[in-house]
C-alpha cells in the first residue's frame, strides 16, 4: 500500500471544493478492503484520527482532515459487476460517478442520482446521500443503495443488505462478520419530508443500511456498494427557457412541479412529467453571459427542464410544454431545445458551469462563499424564495441563486467581499436556515453538514437530539477516531 507523508505530495487532500483548509500527517492509499481494515485497527489502537476522502468535490470540508491520517479511496476504484438481468451494479467506493453512469448507460440501463459535479466518487455520494437534478423524479442516492460492505471504526466488518435488518423499538441490532453483536439506541429525532441530509437518518423501524447512508464518513468505511439500476429513459427532451420576469419563471416551476407530481405514475409520455426542474436567477445569467452569448439580454431568470419522451409522444409532449411556457410568458423564440444527446450535454454543462464558476470565483478571489443548501416543503417554496432574496438584498451582499427548484431547494450563494461581509453572511445564513426549519424544511438537502456547517446543526435539532446522535456515533466509535469534526462539535461527545 502506498503511504505518503511528504506535505507537498498530499496537500491536495488538505481542502475540498468549499475551500475549507486542513492538515494531516499521512495519506494512505489502500487497494483492498483488508488494508482499510488494518489501517482502522491500528488507528483505533493508537487513537489516531482518520478522515475518509473521496474526490474532494464536497462543499462542506467533510473530507478535509484537521489532523491524523487520511484514507484515500482513489485506488479502490473497481466496478465489480454490472448485472443487466437483475439490474444492479456492485462497485468499490472510488469509482467516478460520471464513468459509472456512462458505462451503465452504454448497456441500456440507468443510474439516476446525478449531483451536478459528476467528477465525484460514487462511495462519497452514498456517504453524503447526494442528489441532483433528476432527484426531482427519481429520488436521492439513498433510494438506489441495495447493500453495502462497511468497515466499522474498530476494524469490524458488516455486510448490510436492504431488507434484512430493521430497528425494533428504536434499537438496531446486527452481527459483524467476526460474530460481534452491535446494538445501537437510535436517536428519535423528527425528519422533514423534504430532501434532507443533515445529521443521521432516522425513521421508526428503519433499515440498518439507512443509518450509514448520509453519515458523512463518521460511522464506517463503505468498501463495497451494491446499487440498483433502472431502465434507461427512451429519449429525453431537454430545454432551457428564458423569462423576462422572474415571477413568471417561478410560477412556471410551480405549475410544472404540480403537473409532474400528478402525472408521476402515468405511462403517457406526452403529459408534463419532468425528470428535473432547475432554476437560474438573474445574477446566475449575468455570471454566464460572457461565455454563453446566446442568453437573451432581456432575460431575468431561466428554467431548465428534462422530460422522458419517445417517438410517439414527442410532438404532443412538445405542444404541452409550449402551451405551459406561453401561459407563463416564457420566451419560446429564444428557448434552447434539445432532443439529442449532444445538445442535452450542452445544457447539462451550462448547469454545471454555474456551480463551477462560483467555485472558481471563490478560489480565485480567495473568498469564503456562504451558500445555503436549505429546502422547504413545496407549498412554502415561493414564500421562502421571496424571504431569502429580500433578506440578502436588504443586507447589500453580492449573491447568486440557482438550483433544484423542482425539489423546492435552491442554493443562495452569498459572495462576501471582505471579513465584515463574511460575518454578516454567516448571520444571514443562520437566519435562512432557521426560516427553512420553521417552515418544516431542512438546513441541508444534499451537501451535508461536514465541518463548515456543524455549528448550525442546532438550528435543526435540539441539544438532546444532537447528543443522542453523538452517543450513537460513540457507540460505534468509542475511541472517537473516524470523521471527527464532521457533523458534530466535539463537545457533544463529552456529555451524556
Ligand atoms: C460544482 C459542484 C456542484 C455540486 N453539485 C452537487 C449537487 O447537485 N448535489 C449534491 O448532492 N452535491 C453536489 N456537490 C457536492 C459534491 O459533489 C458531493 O457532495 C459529492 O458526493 C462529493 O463527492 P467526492 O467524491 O468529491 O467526496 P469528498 O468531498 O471527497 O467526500 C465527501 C464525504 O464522503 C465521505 N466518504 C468518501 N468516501 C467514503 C467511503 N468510502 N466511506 C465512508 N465515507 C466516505 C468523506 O469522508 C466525506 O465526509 C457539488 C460540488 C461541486 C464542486
Amino acid at each position: 500500500m502506498i503511504i505518503k507523508t511528504d506535505k507537498s505530495e498530499i496537500m491536495d487532500f488538505f481542502q475540498d471544493a468549499s475551500n475549507f483548509k486542513g492538515d494531516c500527517d499521512a495519506v494512505y492509499f489502500p487497494k483492498e478492503a483488508e488494508e482499510v481494515k488494518q489501517i482502522l485497527i491500528d488507528a483505533n489502537k493508537n487513537r489516531t484520527h482518520v478522515t475518509i476522502s473521496g474526490n474532494g468535490t464536497g462543499l462542506t470540508g467533510a473530507r478535509v482532515p484537521e489532523d491524523g491520517i487520511v484514507i484515500s479511496t482513489n485506488l479502490l476504484n473497481k466496478i465489480i459487476e454490472i448485472n443487466e438481468t437483475n439490474k444492479y451494479a456492485v462497485i468499490e467506493p472510488g469509482v467516478i460517478l460520471k464513468d459509472f453512469q456512462d458505462l451503465v448507460e452504454s448497456k441500456g440501463l440507468f443510474y439516476p442520482p446525478d449531483p451536478t459535479e459528476r467528477n465525484c466518487f460514487v462511495g462519497a455520494t452514498v456517504a453524503n446521500n447526494s442528489s441532483g437534478a433528476k432527484t426531482f423524479k427519481y429520488g436521492p442516492t439513498r433510494d438506489y443503495v441495495e447493500a453495502a460492505n462497511i468497515i466499522l471504526p474498530d476494524g469490524e466488518e458488516v455486510y448490510l443488505n436492504r431488507g434484512d435488518v430493521y430497528a425494533v423499538d428504536n434499537i438496531l441490532s446486527f452481527i459483524t462478520k467476526s460474530g460481534k453483536l452491535i446494538k445501537l439506541n437510535l436517536p428519535a429525532h423528527p425528519m422533514p419530508e423534504t430532501k434532507h441530509t443533515a445529521g443521521y437518518y432516522y425513521k421508526p423501524g428503519m433499515d440498518a443500511i439507512d443509518l450509514f447512508i448520509g453519515s458523512e464518513g463518521t460511522l464506517g468505511f463503505l468498501s463495497e456498494i451494491k446499487l440498483k439500476l433502472i431502465d434507461l429513459p427512451r429519449n429525453i427532451l431537454s430545454s432551457i427557457i428564458f423569462f423576462d420576469d422572474e415571477m413568471d419563471a417561478l410560477n412556471f416551476i410551480t405549475e410544472v412541479r404540480e403537473s409532474s407530481k400528478s402525472n408521476r405514475n402515468s405511462n403517457d409520455l406526452s403529459l408534463i412529467n419532468a425528470l428535473g426542474l432547475e432554476f437560474f436567477d438573474n445574477n446566475s445569467l449575468k455570471f454566464m453571459i460572457e461565455e454563453y452569448t446566446q442568453i437573451p439580454q432581456t432575460a431575468n431568470a431561466a428554467v431548465w427542464f428534462e422530460q422522458e419522451i419517445d417517438d410517439v409522444s414527442e410532438e404532443e409532449a412538445l405542444n404541452n410544454w409550449m402551451e405551459l411556457i406561453e401561459k407563463n410568458n416564457g420566451d419560446l423564440e429564444t428557448a434552447w431545445i434539445a432532443t439529442n444527446e449532444k445538445d442535452r450535454t450542452k445544457f447539462k454543462d451550462f448547469r454545471h458551469a454555474i456551480s463551477w464558476k462560483v467555485t472558481e470565483y471563490i478560489t480565485r478571489e480567495n473568498v469564503r462563499k456562504v451558500g445555503t443548501d436549505t429546502a422547504v416543503p413545496d407549498n412554502k417554496f415561493l414564500e421562502y424564495y421571496d424571504y431569502i432574496i429580500t433578506t440578502v438584498k436588504s443586507n447589500g451582499l453580492n449573491y447568486i441563486c440557482y438550483g433544484h427548484a423542482g425539489n423546492s431547494h435552491v442554493h443562495l450563494n452569498m459572495l462576501p467581499k471582505n471579513e465584515t461581509e463574511y460575518l454578516k453572511a454567516r448571520k444571514i445564513y443562520a437566519d435562512l436556515c432557521s426560516k427553512a426549519v420553521e417552515m418544516k424544511g431542512t438546513i441541508s438537502a444534499e451537501h451535508g453538514i461536514g465541518k463548515l456547517k456543524r455549528n448550525f446543526l442546532n438550528i435543526m435539532f435540539n441539544e438532546t437530539e444532537i447528543k443522542e446522535m453523538a452517543q450513537l456515533k460513540k457507540a460505534l466509535d468509542p475511541n472517537l477516531i473516524l470523521g471527527i469534526g464532521n457533523i458534530f462539535e466535539t463537545n457533544y461527545f463529552d456529555e451524556k
